[in-house]
């Protein structure tokens, strides 16, 4: 088929299928990028990549940060990452139909195997982000999310990859990113994993991107994962009911995370969230995303958020397992209380 037509025609497809961006990267757009932008890796014979964003319910977010609803972010979570993944399937039958041998990308949770720790290093087969940036669906936030302009970085990513050879999109101008460094992203994350003085920077078919270097992985998966909690504060918290120690250095990140499993594998879980493979019972409930949950493209929208967060409380578990916010000097006096066992499953 005319590669403008079958470019247009997968393009549409997307859109119509409740995608709010769409952009095509090719190996020539990606080249010279970081292996996880080879499109070879997941097939042999690649040539484009279709990638697209789909919005997350900012109704639900908002509930979220103060602490009154934690299911329905999470369940939207879920469902917009199915949609992502589903969409990424739909796209590669359609062009293996029309006869462009294809593959879909999970949207998140699958890594790759043949590297030094297997899918313990967590680098997936291709990076949703990159191939996002590159192809103009997005600006890299400071934060190193993907921000939309009426989105923010509250979206999901998809793509699926195919020997077609379809006509790339270019990226945004840099001039046009609403991310004007208000670091809110940073004030919100109790974990530190971005970088308050280091940038990263990434190269593809010669154009650079830079955002906040990622410091280890293992302070989001210990915080975010729900391992832990506590801001250094002490006065609000994740959706995490633990107040393990979170270390200052990253190297202590690992140790910290793996004296906090049995505690974490021990604690009543909810009944919503994401089977992920990694981790301890493989049930991973989301506790934070606060980097992302944050950044709105309006910045007075932004401040607020945060003012909701750091004013949200600190979370506790009821015996019955209820995840439910109170003061700091309640969530202390509700710990004290607690039997030496049941105290373990919560702080050191
Ligand atoms: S929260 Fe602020 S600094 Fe962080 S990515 Fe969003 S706009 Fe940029
Ligand atoms: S998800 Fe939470 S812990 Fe992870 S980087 Fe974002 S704010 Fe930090």
């Amino acid at each position: 088929m005319d590669k403008e037509k079958l470019t247009q025609l997968v393009k549409n497809l997307v859109l119509c299928s409740g995608a709010v961006a769409v952009g095509i990267a090719t190996r020539e757009t990606l080249e010279g990028g970081p292996p996880s932008t080879d499109l070879t890796y997941v097939l042999p014979e690649a040539r484009s990549a279709v990638v697209f964003a789909l919005p997350l319910d900012q109704g639900a977010i908002e509930r979220f940060l103060k602490k009154e609803d934690m299911a329905s972010a999470n369940i939207d979570n879920r469902r917009v990452n199915n949609m992502a993944s589903g969409l990424a399937f739909e796209v590669s039958e359609f062009l293996n139909m029309k006869g462009y041998k294809s593959v879909p990308l999970a949207a998140n949770a699958v890594y790759r195997k043949d590297t030094p720790n297997g899918p313990y290093d967590e680098k997936p087969p291709l990076s949703h982000r990159y191939l996002a940036v590159r192809s103009g669906i997005g600006h890299f936030g400071k934060s190193g999310n993907v921000i939309m302009d009426k989105y923010g970085a509250a979206i999901i990513l998809g793509s699926a990859v195919t020997e077609a050879d379809l006509i790339p999109t270019e990226p945004l101008s840099p001039e046009d990113s609403y991310c004007d460094g208000c670091r809110l992203c940073m004030s919100a994350c109790a974990s530190g994993l971005m970088s308050p003085e280091e940038e990263t920077s990434v190269t593809m078919g010669r154009e650079t991107f830079s955002y906040s270097k990622r410091r280890s992985y293992n302070r989001c998966e210990y915080v975010c994962g729900g391992f832990t909690g506590l801001h250094q504060s002490g006065k609000w918290s994740t959706w995490s009911p633990a107040r393990f120690p979170i270390p200052e250095k990253d190297e202590e990140f690992l140790g910290a995370l793996i004296k906090a499993v049995p505690a974490y594998r021990s604690r009543k879980k909810v009944d919503y969230g994401l089977y992920h493979a990694l981790v301890p019972g493989s049930l991973l409930e989301f506790t934070c995303g606060h980097c992302q949950l944050i950044c709105h493209p309006d910045k007075q929208v932004r401040q607020e958020r945060y003012k909701m967060l750091i004013n949200s409380g600190v979370v506790i578990q009821d015996p019955d397992g209820t995840l439910r916010a109170v003061s700091p000097e309640e969530a202390q006096k509700h710990i004290a209380a607690l039997n030496p066992e049941l105290k373990s499953l919560y702080e050191e």
